[in-house]
């Protein structure tokens, strides 16, 4: 899987292998990739068996919905905790933890596998089963980087109780094939709580940021991407040591380096909507009632226990959430966007001798062709994955978000007046 490039580093691997023979390494380019060790593979197949980034497999192609880019929703709504606490650490609305404290309030779980960021010289996410509420509070907000989450799968067996996982698209895939090897584990993981993805970054992001925002490499920090706490929803990028420093950088900081740090796998995922979770959560794009000023999550119900969790939570009065119609959802997300990228990236993929998932054929036909439109996406995988040191390709990243800073300027010398203009005829109209 991972020479053929399609690991999408869920981690179900390493989580369900009975030796405990598979570890995460950190590349050059900032991906995780699982490496066995020799002495300890016993060559019983498991892990291949278990890993969705190459093999959907049956267990998976037959769940998936009608059309797999929306997939199914019962009810959908946008809204928000109602707890303070929660919804002023959170990323969107404190939705997603909040699900969690309430089950874990009326003991339906007795924990829930989260990911938080690690503070050090190089600060990385890691993931925990937190069995109480601050626990699920630190693992609050999104960290936009690789997660093997499911490495924690090892340690559900000794864990009392069930748990609900929060996780990507990738991520609850390979519960699914996880749950249908093993199906002692069904009973331990009770709720799927899916997270919208179009992609993650390579973990270089979280080094370029650090350095960008002028902390020496040898420091120990710390990195939020998207604090609200600094200028509101939808948040900037908040770095700070452990001697107390803390320096705030423009959101528009993450939103320039994506081009050239988004894996090539994440452009081959169709998964946008994490439409095999039992709730799904969001942030609430294009939905013109949601508070855009303080944040919100779109939260979609997608099964019968997810609609019970959604609707057991609003009844305790812990979140708040209004129904909205799921195509507003889809349409914010842009997910006809999303399916021509998605279809363009695969071929132009396919034409360099590269793998698709084994799902390519099977869902291409829910998206139309737009060939060559993704061979700059292309290239800057290509790109990324050839550096032969780390120091270089933060160079590449610089020289890049440089000139990318200087187009911004000169697009906002005729963008600002012709928003202006716009403006000032939109208010002339009216009034
Ligand atoms: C990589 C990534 C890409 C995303 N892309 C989109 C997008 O394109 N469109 C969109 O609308 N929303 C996207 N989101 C979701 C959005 O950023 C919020 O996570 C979501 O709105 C829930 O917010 P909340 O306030 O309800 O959650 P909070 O209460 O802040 O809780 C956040 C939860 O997310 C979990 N989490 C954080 N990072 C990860 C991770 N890397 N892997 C697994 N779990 C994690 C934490 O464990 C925590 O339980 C993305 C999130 C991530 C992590
Ligand atoms: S083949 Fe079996 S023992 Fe070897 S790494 Fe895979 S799961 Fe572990
Ligand atoms: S199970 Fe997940 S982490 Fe392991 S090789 Fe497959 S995609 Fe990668
Ligand atoms: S885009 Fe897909 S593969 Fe990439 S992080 Fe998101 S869910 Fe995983």
């Amino acid at each position: 899987m991972v020479e053929n490039g399609l690991c999408h580093s869920c981690g179900a691997c390493s989580g369900t292998c009975p030796e405990g023979a598979i570890r995460f390494e950190e590349t050059i380019s900032g991906f995780l990739f699982p490496i066995v060790d020799p002495e300890k593979c016993t060559s019983c197949g498991l892990c291949l068996a278990v890993c969705p980034g190459e093999s959907f497999g049956d267990a998976l192609v037959d769940k998936l919905p009608e059309d797999p880019f929306t997939g199914r929703s019962i009810r959908s709504y946008v809204g928000r905790s109602l707890d303070e606490r929660v919804y002023s650490n959170s990323q969107s609305g404190g939705v997603a933890s909040e699900l969690l404290i309430h089950a874990l309030r009326s003991k339906d779980i007795s924990g829930a596998i989260v990911v938080t960021m690690n503070p050090g010289v190089h600060p990385r996410p890691e993931a925990y089963i937190a069995s109480s509420e601050e626990e699920i509070m630190a693992a609050q907000k999104s960290k936009y980087c690789p997660v093997p989450l499911l490495d924690i799968l090892g340690q559900l067996e000794h864990f009392p109780g069930a748990v609900a996982i929060v996780g990507l698209s990738c991520h609850i895939h390979g519960i699914i094939k996880a749950l249908d090897l093993f199906p002692g584990l069904t009973e331990k993981v009770k709720y799927r709580i899916g997270l919208i993805c179009n992609h993650s970054l390579s973990c270089v992001s979280i080094d370029y940021l650090v350095m960008k925002a002028g902390f020496e490499d040898s420091e120990e920090k710390n990195l939020i991407f998207r604090d609200k706490s600094c200028r509101g929803y939808p948040g900037d990028i908040w770095v700070s040591s452990t001697d107390g420093r803390s320096v705030i950088l423009r959101d528009r900081n993450r939103k320039r380096i994506k081009p050239y740090l988004t894996p090539p796998r994440c452009h081959l995922c169709f998964d946008k909507m994490n439409v095999l979770s039992d709730v799904t959560l969001g942030d609430p794009h294009g939905i013109i009632s949601a508070d855009r000023k303080n944040g919100e999550s779109v939260c979609i119900a997608r099964s019968r226990a997810g609609l019970a969790l959604v609707e057991s939570a609003i009844g305790s009065g812990r979140v708040t959430l209004r129904e909205i119609p799921y195509s507003d959802i889809v349409r914010g997300q842009k997910i006809d966007r999303k399916r021509a990228a998605w279809r363009g990236f695969c071929e132009e993929w396919q034409s360099l001798g590269k793998p698709l998932p084994d799902y390519f054929p099977s869902i291409r036909k829910h998206a139309d062709s737009i060939a060559g439109h993704s061979h700059r996406s292309v290239e800057n995988t290509l790109r990324l994955s050839s550096f032969g040191d780390r120091k270089e390709l933060l160079d590449w990243i610089k020289e890049n978000d440089r000139k990318d800073l200087l187009l911004d300027a000169v697009r906002s010398v005729y963008t600002y007046p012709l928003l202006a203009a716009r403006k000032l005829v939109s208010i002339f109209m009216r009034g």
